[in-house]
């Protein structure tokens, strides 16, 4: 049998991982500036993760929901406290697509309502609701949803106009775009997001599925503009790798929670790996990690050579250029042995490494880079 529509985006083989680094089937060492798309939050067989998981392991394994799981409530209580947000209700699913396939799912029971609102260039997933709401042309939504998504400019006017039409029942957005090409909504922009949503009675759901778990230097992105979101969803850095995603629900919503399930989700070996992510995140200090890391590598690439922008937060890193960065990303990966990350806009590289990378790994790929550079970057933008 053949693979299904495999599209690697680079053509190496890694065959083992530590930390930010990858080694290929000849032995080749490369160093991750992508972190399996976001997903590599403590590093590659983190000690501590290898060692919670495999103690699972010998334990039990898996169990479905149909038994009472301890280890899920540990994580809940364990999430609440870390992220900020004790009083909210996990669900725990497997993957990010299914996170808002049921945060919008959830949205629409709670409220009785059908529109939704979301945002040009968005991402949510490739299911069939998460995949309506995603703003790419590339990616079909063959149960086509289109009548009641509108895709919107960061403009809360516009915003405004589509609650006013009515029956919306949730605003998703990525309080970073990731997919899109680290793409930052204002903090007062979201700031009004949310208000607006409370005065028509839309649920906000931010989809931290890219942005959360640490990877902006706070635990989630949206808690740089003070915001509190109805229903958070999660996924990619909460395993580091295990599949796992999940849902936090605001306490109001309460009544509507049990319209949600799924075989695999909170099964025990899944929720080891999440705690363990958890635990070195407080154990290695990750998000003032990630500041610092993050803040050193955005202002040296200022330097860099024909960037027209550096943008994003913390570990999530944007460099837009004028021209397509396939060239610079594939000399990055062929002579100086860096994978880094690419956007749906051809002109924007992405860079999410684990966030444990170290000072000298950031300095490893800015000497790469800076092989490339002629000229100073012209503009910067945020933070
Ligand atoms: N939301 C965002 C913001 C994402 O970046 C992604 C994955 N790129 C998803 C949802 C979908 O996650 P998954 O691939 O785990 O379904």
């Amino acid at each position: 049998m053949d693979l299904f529509n495999v599209y690697p985006l680079v053509n190496i083989t890694p065959v083992r991982a530590l930390g930010a680094k990858l080694w290929d089937d000849k032995g080749q060492e490369y160093l991750d500036f992508y972190g399996g798309h976001a997903v590599i939050s403590i590093g590659h067989s983190h000690p501590h993760y290898v060692q919670r998981l495999t103690e699972q392991l010998q334990n039990i394994g898996f169990y479905s929901n149909s038994v009472q799981i301890p280890i899920q409530r540990e994580l809940a209580e364990k999430l609440g406290r870390v992220s900020g947000y004790p009083d909210f209700s996990l669900f725990l699913c497997n993957s990010g697509a299914e996170a808002n396939e049921n945060a919008l799912k959830l949205a629409s029971f709670h409220t009785g309502k059908k529109r939704v609102i979301a945002f040009k260039g968005a991402f949510h997933g490739r299911t069939s609701g998460a995949v309506a709401a995603t703003d790419n042309p590339k990616i079909v939504a063959p149960f086509n949803a289109d009548h009641a998504i509108s895709f919107l400019e960061y403009d809360l006017t516009a915003v405004e106009q589509a609650l006013q039409g009515g029956d919306v029942c949730a605003v998703i957005i990525e309080p970073i775009q990731g997919v899109g090409g680290i793409i930052m909504p204002s903090d007062e922009f979201l700031q009004g997001l949310a208000a607006l949503c409370q005065q028509y009675g839309a649920l906000l759901i931010a989809d931290e599925v890219q942005s959360g778990y640490g990877r902006s230097g706070k635990f989630f992105a949206h808690q740089h503009a003070g915001i509190r979101p109805d229903v958070i969803s999660v996924a990619k850095g909460m395993g580091n790798g295990f599949p796992i995603g999940g849902i936090l629900i605001a306490p109001e919503l309460q009544a509507s929670y049990g319209l949600l399930g799924t075989t695999f989700g909170g099964n025990h070996l899944a929720c080891a790996a999440a705690l363990a992510v958890l635990e070195v995140i407080e154990e290695e200090e990750l998000l003032a990690h990630a500041t610092e890391l993050g803040h050193y590598l955005r202002t040296e690439l200022l330097a860099h050579a024909g960037a027209v922008e550096i943008r994003g937060r913390g570990l999530m890193v944007g460099i837009k250029y004028d021209f397509p960065i396939k060239e610079i990303r594939d000399k990055l990966l062929t002579e100086h042995h860096i994978f880094v990350g690419n956007a749906s806009d051809p002109t924007v590289l992405r860079l999410l490494p684990p966030l444990n990378i170290t000072r000298a790994e950031v300095d490893r790929f800015l000497g790469a880079l800076a092989s490339f550079s002629p000229q100073k970057t012209q503009k910067v933008s945020q933070k």
